[in-house]
C-alpha cells in the first residue's frame, strides 16, 4: 500500500478520439500502477464531480452555463482546441472534484495525486489549449473557502506556460505561482506568474533544475504556504520532474497535491511511464522521510 492516496475515476477520459491529447492516458496510468504493483485498489480515492458553486468561485456563470448546455461558439471551441461533448464536461467536472479531493488528502497525509487535472490554460470566462476549466484554481478556492488553507504555492513544470493560473491569481497575495516552461512555445500571451522561469529551447537537465530548485525552495521559505500544488506535465523531461519533485518535497515539509497536465509523447506508453514515475518518486520520498509527510493533528 502507498503511504498516500491517488485519486482516479473511470470517467476521466476526455472523449477526444484520435487527438494529440491522449485522453486514454488516465486509464492507462491507472492500469500501469495496478499492473506493476505500485498501487493497490485501496490506494485510490474516487472523486465526485465538483459542485457548480465550486466552479463559480473561479469561472464566470456564463462560461459554466455554456459548458453545461453545449452552447459554446465556434470561436470558443477553436480556442479550446478539443471537440465539445457532454463526456468532456463530465470529465472536467470530475477532474476538478478529483483535484479538490487530492488537496484534502494531501493536507491529511502529506501528499496526494490526482490522475487527471492540471488544466492550467483555462481562464475564468473561456477555455484554451485543451483546458475547459481550471481544476487547480477551483481546488485552491475550495480549500480556502473551507478554511483548510490560507496560503498556497502552485509549481507548474508543464513545458507550456501556466497562463490561466497566472491570470487568475495575478492580484491575489494568498497564491504564489511559479511556472517553468519553454519560452518559445504556446501560449503566445503569457501573463506574469509570481515567478516565470523562461527556458531557452533545448535547455538541459542542469540548467532546468539549476533554476527550478532554488526558486521553489526560496519561495517556500519566504511565503510559507499551507499547501503546494504541483502541476507535473509529462511534456518537459521526465528526469527533471522527478528531481524537482523529490528535492522540493524533502526541503519543504509542506503538503503537496499533484495533478497531471500535458504529455504528448509520440508513444502514449512514454507519457504514461513519465506520469507513473512521478508517483514512484513521491513514494520514495515519503518512505525516506516519513516525518515530512506526517502532518500534526
Ligand atoms: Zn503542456
Amino acid at each position: 500500500m502507498l503511504p498516500f492516496k491517488l485519486v482516479y475515476h473511470e470517467r476521466y477520459d476526455l472523449n477526444l478520439g484520435p487527438h494529440v491529447f491522449p485522453s486514454q492516458k488516465f486509464r492507462l496510468i491507472h492500469e500501469m500502477l495496478l499492473r506493476e504493483g505500485i498501487a493497490t485498489p485501496q490506494d485510490f480515492l474516487r472523486p465526485s464531480p465538483a459542485s457548480d458553486d465550486d466552479m463559480l468561485r473561479i469561472h464566470t456563470s456564463d462560461w459554466v452555463h455554456k459548458l453545461k448546455t453545449g452552447a459554446l461558439t465556434a470561436g470558443e471551441v477553436m480556442l479550446l482546441e478539443v471537440p465539445y461533448s457532454p463526456e468532456l464536461v463530465e470529465a472536467v467536472w470530475l477532474a476538478a472534484g478529483g483535484t479538490i479531493l487530492s488537496g484534502q488528502a494531501a493536507l491529511r497525509d502529506g501528499f496526494a495525486s490526482n490522475l487527471s487535472g492540471g488544466f492550467h490554460h483555462a481562464y475564468p470566462g473561456h477555455g484554451e489549449g485543451f483546458c475547459a476549466i481550471h481544476d487547480v484554481a477551483v481546488a485552491i478556492r475550495k480549500l480556502q473557502a473551507d478554511g483548510l488553507v490560507k496560503k498556497v504555492i502552485v509549481v507548474d513544470t508543464d513545458v507550456h506556460h501556466g497562463n490561466g493560473t497566472a491570470a487568475i491569481f495575478r492580484n491575489d497575495p494568498t497564491v504564489f505561482t511559479i511556472s517553468i516552461h519553454q519560452e518559445n512555445n504556446y501560449p503566445a500571451h503569457k501573463p506574469p506568474s509570481s515567478i516565470d522561469l523562461n527556458m531557452a529551447d533545448r535547455a538541459d537537465d542542469d540548467e532546468y533544475l539549476g533554476v527550478l530548485i532554488p526558486a521553489v525552495q526560496q519561495a517556500v521559505d519566504e511565503f510559507r504556504p499551507d499547501i503546494l500544488f504541483y502541476i507535473g506535465g509529462a511534456d518537459p523531461y521526465c528526469e527533471d520532474q522527478l528531481g524537482g519533485l523529490a528535492l522540493t518535497k524533502e526541503g519543504l515539509k509542506q503538503p503537496v497535491a499533484t495533478t497531471l497536465a500535458g504529455g504528448y509523447a509520440r508513444q502514449v506508453e512514454d507519457t504514461v511511464r513519465i506520469h507513473v514515475n512521478t508517483i514512484l518518486a513521491a513514494k520514495e520520498v515519503a518512505e525516506k522521510h516519513p516525518q515530512s509527510t506526517a502532518m500534526p493533528g
